[in-house]
């Protein structure tokens, strides 16, 4: 199972992949994780990026590329992965769809966590506050002025791939405001009790949806799939 969850911070990403990790047997990539351990550990990327990150600006798309390319090579992403904080722009989408292609393999699913952005930040508030009373240390750029400038980078930067993946029919939306078991009921009937929901291998991507904008197919459409398409139509627009 290959996946990338998509959504703005605090929208419970990192909630979400860790659960899906130990359901599916696949690892979690979190770019914002290796970027963090590259800064720690003094490599010429963490020198490059920690100012960046700092500001809550995005690190160029070509240094995030060689790490995650690096990365998918392990065997421990063999069995799948979740990326999380990853792709952020339409470029890294197409640097990673040519790296897929290349290992002749395929992603199930983009799984957006739509949430209302006035709901984050209390999120964020509350995550630094419980870090702080475990007397944890506080990410640099878990504060409300950075916080800012990170939501705005997902909704000038990383919104665009809503539409970018589900044009190429991957895109799953599910409400992130649910209660967490809640959201994590939604993923789980994306992907498994609704087997169309992620597309099987070799599969034309685009094929399902070019047919519907067609109006073929229509009538011959099951009630599931309908549900699934008034579901994903809801979402569209918002992101
Ligand atoms: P968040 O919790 O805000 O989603 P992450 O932990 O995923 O943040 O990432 C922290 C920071 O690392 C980002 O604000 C950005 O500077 C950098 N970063 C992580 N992933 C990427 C990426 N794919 N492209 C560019 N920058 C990234």
């Amino acid at each position: 199972m290959r996946l990338i969850l998509l959504g703005p911070p605090g929208c419970g990403k990192g909630t979400q992949s860790q659960r899906l990790t130990e359901k599916y047997g696949i690892v979690q990539l979190s770019t914002g994780d290796m970027l963090r351990a590259a800064v720690k550990a003094g490599t010429p990327v963490g020198l490059e990026a920690r100012d960046i990150m700092a500001r809550g600006e995005l690190v160029p798309d070509d240094m995030v590329v060689s790490i995650v390319a690096e990365r998918i090579e392990q065997p421990d992403a063999k069995n799948g992965f979740i990326l999380d904080g990853f792709p952020r722009t339409v470029p890294q989408a197409q640097a990673l769809g040519r790296m897929l292609e290349q290992k002749g393999v395929k992603l199930d699913a983009a799984i957006e966590l739509k949430v209302d952005e006035g709901i984050l930040h209390q999120r964020i508030a509350k995550r630094v506050a419980d870090m702080k009373a475990r007397g944890e240390t506080l990410r640099p750029d878990d504060n409300p002025e950075t916080l800012e400038k990170r939501v705005h980078a997902y909704r000038v930067q990383t919104a665009p791939l809503v539409s970018y993946y589900k044009e190429h029919g991957l895109l799953r939306t599910v409400d992130g405001m649910a209660p967490i078991p809640e959201v994590s009921a939604a993923i789980d009937r994306f992907l498994t009790l609704e087997p169309e929901a992620c597309r099987p291998a070799g599969r034309v991507p685009d094929a399902r949806a070019a047919q519907r904008q067609d109006g073929q197919g229509k009538a011959a459409a099951k009630p599931a799939a309908r549900a699934r398409r008034k579901a994903i139509n809801k979402g569209r627009g918002r992101g």
